[in-house]
C-alpha cells in the first residue's frame, strides 16, 4: 500500500543522531538551541522554542495568550483535533468558524460573525500547507484586540505575500511528526518575534522553572525557583539533531512536493468528477496534503465507495479531517452538526491522495491511473 505520507531518513540523519548518542546530552542540550535557531532563521521568525509535540506547542501558545475559563477562541471547523483541544486545555471555549470554499482555510468573514465580547484569540490553520488569509485575520484581530495563533503544522516552508510561514501571526506552532515537512520523531516548536513570550514559553515547557538544566550546569548553581505552573514539554537533543539534519533538505523536498502537485493537477484537469486544490495568488503552499473533492453528483457512488476502491488499488488514501465539532467529545460539550455548511459538505466529498517527497515518478503514475480508473468506472 502506497502511504499518503511518509518521512525520508538518510545516512546524514542517522549520523547526526548517532553523534548525540555518543555525547553528553541526551535531552536539553546544544542541539535544542541549534535547532531552534535554525528554524527561526529559516522562517525569519525571530525566536523559536522547541517542545516535544506540535500539540504541546499549541498548548504553550494558548497558555501564553492567557486563555482562561469562559474565554472564546475562534478555530476552523476542519483541522486536526489538537487545533481545538489546546483551547479546552486552558478551560476556554473553541468557537468553530466555517471555511473558505476554495482553500478550505478559515473564512475571515465567518470569524467576524463569530466574535463576541468574550473572544480572546483566533487560531488559524494553514490547511494542507496553503497559508490562511493572514492579512485579513490580522486586521480582524487588530480591530478587536485579539491574539493570533497560527497552527502551521502543515505549512513549514510556505510563503504568503512574500512573507514566510512563522512570521504571519503573534505565535506560530509547528509539528515535527513524521508525516509533516520535517520530522524529529515527535516534536514541535513555537515561533514568535516577541522575546518575552519566547522566554515565558521556555519556562512553561520546563515545569515553570526559571533556568533549564543546561544553563544551571553552566553556572554551577543548585538554585532554581518555580514561579508558575509549567509542564515537562522538553524535547530531547536526540530529536533536535534529527530535525536540524532534516531542515537542510526541506527546500529540496518542497520542490518535489510542488512537482507532485503539478503532475496531479495536469492529469486530473481532464476529470470533470474532481474539484482540485486551489492556490491563491501571492501564495506558495508547502503542499503537506493534496486533497481532491468529488463532484459526487457526477458519480454513481459517494466518497466512501471511491475511497474503498482506491484502497483496493493499494493507494493509501485518507480523509483530512472529520469536522472537529462532529467528534463525540465535542458533541458531549454541546456542539451540534449543521452549522458549518462549507466544512461539512467538503468533508463528505474529500479524499487526500499520497503526497510526500519520497514518492517515485511511478508512484505518482500509479495514483493518477488508479484515480482515473476508479472515478471513470463510477461515472454517472
Ligand atoms: C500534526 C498536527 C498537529 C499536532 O501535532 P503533533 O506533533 O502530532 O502533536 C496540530 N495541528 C495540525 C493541523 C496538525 O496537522
Amino acid at each position: 500500500m502506497l502511504a499518503y505520507a511518509r518521512q525520508i531518513i538518510d545516512d546524514d540523519d542517522r549520523r547526526a543522531v548517532d553523534a548525540v548518542l555518543k555525547g553528553d546530552w541526551l535531552t536539553t542540550g546544544p542541539m535544542v538551541k541549534a535547532f531552534e535557531d535554525a528554524v527561526a532563521s529559516y522562517t525569519h521568525a525571530g525566536h523559536g522554542v522547541a517542545v516535544n509535540t506540535g500539540t504541546a506547542a499549541l498548548h504553550a501558545a494558548t497558555w501564553a495568550a492567557n486563555i482562561s475559563a469562559g474565554d472564546e477562541v475562534i478555530v476552523p471547523a476542519i483541522s486536526f483535533v489538537a487545533s481545538a483541544n489546546c483551547v479546552l486545555y486552558m478551560g476556554g471555549k473553541p468557537v468553530f468558524a466555517d471555511l473558505s470554499p476554495d482553500t478550505l482555510n478559515i473564512d475571515p468573514s465567518d470569524i467576524e460573525r463569530k466574535i463576541t465580547s468574550r473572544t480572546k484569540a483566533i487560531i488559524s490553520v494553514d490547511f494542507t500547507g496553503h497559508p490562511a488569509d493572514h492579512d485579513a485575520i490580522g486586521a480582524i484581530a487588530e480591530k478587536h484586540g485579539l491574539v493570533t495563533i497560527a497552527d502551521a503544522a502543515h505549512s513549514l516552508g510556505g510563503v504568503y505575500k512574500g512573507r514566510k510561514v512563522g512570521t504571519l501571526a503573534d505565535m506560530t506552532a509547528l509539528s515535527f511528526h513524521p508525516v509533516k515537512q520535517v520530522t524529529t520523531g515527535e516534536g514541535g516548536m513555537i515561533l514568535t518575534r516577541d522575546a518575552a513570550i519566547a522566554k515565558r514559553i521556555r519556562s512553561f515547557r520546563h515545569h515553570g522553572i526559571d533556568l533549564d538544566l543546561h544553563q544551571r550546569s553552566k553556572t554551577q548553581s543548585w538554585q532554581y525557583d518555580v514561579n508558575m505552573l509549567g509542564y515537562n514539554y522538553r524535547i530531547p537533543d536526540i530529536n533536535c539533531a534529527l530535525g536540524l539534519s532534516q531542515l537542510g533538505k526541506l527546500d529540496r523536498w518542497l520542490d518535489r512536493r510542488h512537482q507532485i502537485a503539478a503532475r496531479y493537477d495536469e492529469a486530473f484537469a481532464k476529470l470533470p468528477h474532481l474539484q482540485l486544490p486551489t492556490v491563491r495568488q501571492n501564495v506558495v503552499p508547502a503542499w503537506h496534503l493534496y486533497i481532491i473533492r468529488l463532484h459526487t453528483e457526477t458519480l454513481r457512488v459517494g466518497r466512501d465507495k471511491v475511497f474503498e476502491a482506491l484502497r483496493a488499488e493499494n493507494i493509501g488514501v485518507n480523509v483530512h479531517y472529520v469536522p472537529i465539532p462532529w467528534m463525540s467529545h465535542y458533541a458531549s460539550l454541546g456542539y451540534e452538526r449543521g452549522q458549518w455548511p462549507v466544512a461539512e459538505d467538503s468533508h463528505l466529498r474529500m479524499i487526500s491522495l499520497p503526497m510526500f517527497p519520497g514518492m517515485s515518478d511511478s508512484d505518482i503514475q500509479d495514483v493518477i491511473e488508479a484515480v482515473t480508473r476508479v472515478v471513470t468506472y463510477y461515472s454517472a
